[in-house]
């Protein structure tokens, strides 16, 4: 309309600018946007799906500053954003103190890595019958002095968003990698050690030469590595992604994807690439001797993995009842609370095969009050 400004701020993200609005003419724009923003796009062949979340930030109610007016409306974005998207949220002063807290936590997180903040703790991946620890996924701990422990999914999400994540994906590579190295060098039997990397690490095109720079710092061997990724990776351009995990592949890394069944993915859509595994989501997982519907979807999953090549690693198995059943539908590998927490890599006293992997009361760090200890 007449007097609107638009403007592309960065990225994707934009700016209107509405003189004269209500709050209810506001939302008729809003929902106007929303609306053009989820007609799918064709490119090509192709068609693609956007979506767009909207935050609206009102003068003089909300602020006087244009830099505050700014500011709010993408508060109440990111508001949008975390209530799952393509819809818009008027600012409140109420979201105020969670920016703030948001704020602090970001600076913070800027200088975790300096600080040496950051901790690997090492989780057991199982072989089928639960007996043989095949190797480990390194998890990231944040201990903020004052505040405790940060969990991952409420930092990793910051990392990605202020780009951090770059820096801490390589420190978390480079630590494991000098870890399982270690291990190797101290003639432990072999291991391999799972990283976990974000999407975002991908989209800088150097990533591979990133790893492999780090494999040769830390003497670290390919076949030793694999990454897990999450489905959302899918969602990129196929090519590139492609192009990457096949580069990976012919180094002799591994592939596989974290969290399966929780996007938009589907195995036909990995049928093209080199994936080693999929690790199937805990909530899947949980009951799935008593739950029938999760056992279908499991079931289902790993009938369609398994004629595919793909090894299948099942994540979050709590009880002995999820390891039996597990078993039963032939499961490869498996991983959760019944085998070990995450523990500090001092607590994997020696990585060796053993079958005595000791379940102890509440210890140290770990979520499940349960810490690992290798012994018989
Ligand atoms: P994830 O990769 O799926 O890791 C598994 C998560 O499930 C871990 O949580 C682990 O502690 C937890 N878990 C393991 N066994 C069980 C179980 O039996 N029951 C239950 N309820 N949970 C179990 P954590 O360490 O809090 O990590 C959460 C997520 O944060 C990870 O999910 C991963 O997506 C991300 N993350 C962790 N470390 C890193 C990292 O170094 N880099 C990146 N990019 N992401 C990381
Ligand atoms: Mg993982
Ligand atoms: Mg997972």
């Amino acid at each position: 309309g007449e007097g609107t400004v638009i403007c592309r701020l960065g990225g994707d993200e934009f700016a209107i600018l509405v003189a004269g609005g209500t709050r209810e003419s506001l939302g008729r724009i809003g929902e106007a946007i929303l609306g053009a923003a989820a007609e799918p796009v064709r490119v090509g062949e192709r068609e693609l799906y956007v979506g767009a979340s909207i935050g609206i930030s009102l003068y003089p109610e909300d602020a006087a500053r244009v830099e505050e007016l700014v500011r709010n409306a993408d508060t109440a974005m990111y508001m949008a954003k975390e209530a799952g998207g393509r819809r818009y949220i008027f600012y409140s002063s109420s979201m105020k103190e969670r920016v703030s807290e948001r704020l602090e936590l970001e600076t913070s997180l800027h200088k975790a890595l300096e600080l040496g903040q950051f901790e690997l703790y090492y989780q057991p991946r199982m072989d089928a019958d639960g007996k043989r620890t095949l190797g480990f996924e390194a998890l990231i701990r944040w201990y903020l002095p004052g505040k405790g422990y940060i969990p991952p999914d409420l930092f990793i999400p910051l990392a990605e968003e202020t780009g951090v994540i770059h820096a801490i994906g390589d420190w978390v590579l480079r630590t494991a990698c000098r870890h399982c190295a270690a291990w190797r060098e101290a003639g432990h039997p072999p291991v391999f050690v799972a990283v976990n990397v974000s999407p975002r690490q991908f989209e800088d095109p150097r990533f591979v030469e990133r790893v492999e720079a780090i494999l040769a710092e830390t003497g670290m061997r390919p076949e030793w590595l694999e990454l897990e990724i999450t489905e959302s990776f899918l969602q990129r351009d196929r090519s590139v992604v492609a192009g990457m995990l096949r580069r990976l592949k012919d180094r002799g890394i591994r592939i596989s994807i974290d969290d399966f069944g929780t996007g938009y993915s589907s195995l036909s859509q990995l049928k093209n690439l080199p994936i080693h595994a999929v690790k199937i989501d805990r909530t899947f997982i949980r009951h799935i001797d008593t739950d029938r519907k999760n056992a279908s979807i499991v079931s289902a999953i790993m009938a369609l993995a398994h004629s595919m090549n793909l090894r299948v690693v099942a994540e979050g198995v709590e009880t002995e009842a999820e390891l039996r059943q597990l078993r039963k539908m032939r499961c490869d590998e498996l991983q959760g609370y019944y085998f070990s927490a995450p523990v500090r890599p001092e607590d994997l006293r020696s990585v060796r095969e053993t079958p005595g992997w000791r379940k102890r009361g509440s210890g140290s760090g770990g979520r499940g009050g349960m810490t690992a200890q290798i012994g018989d």
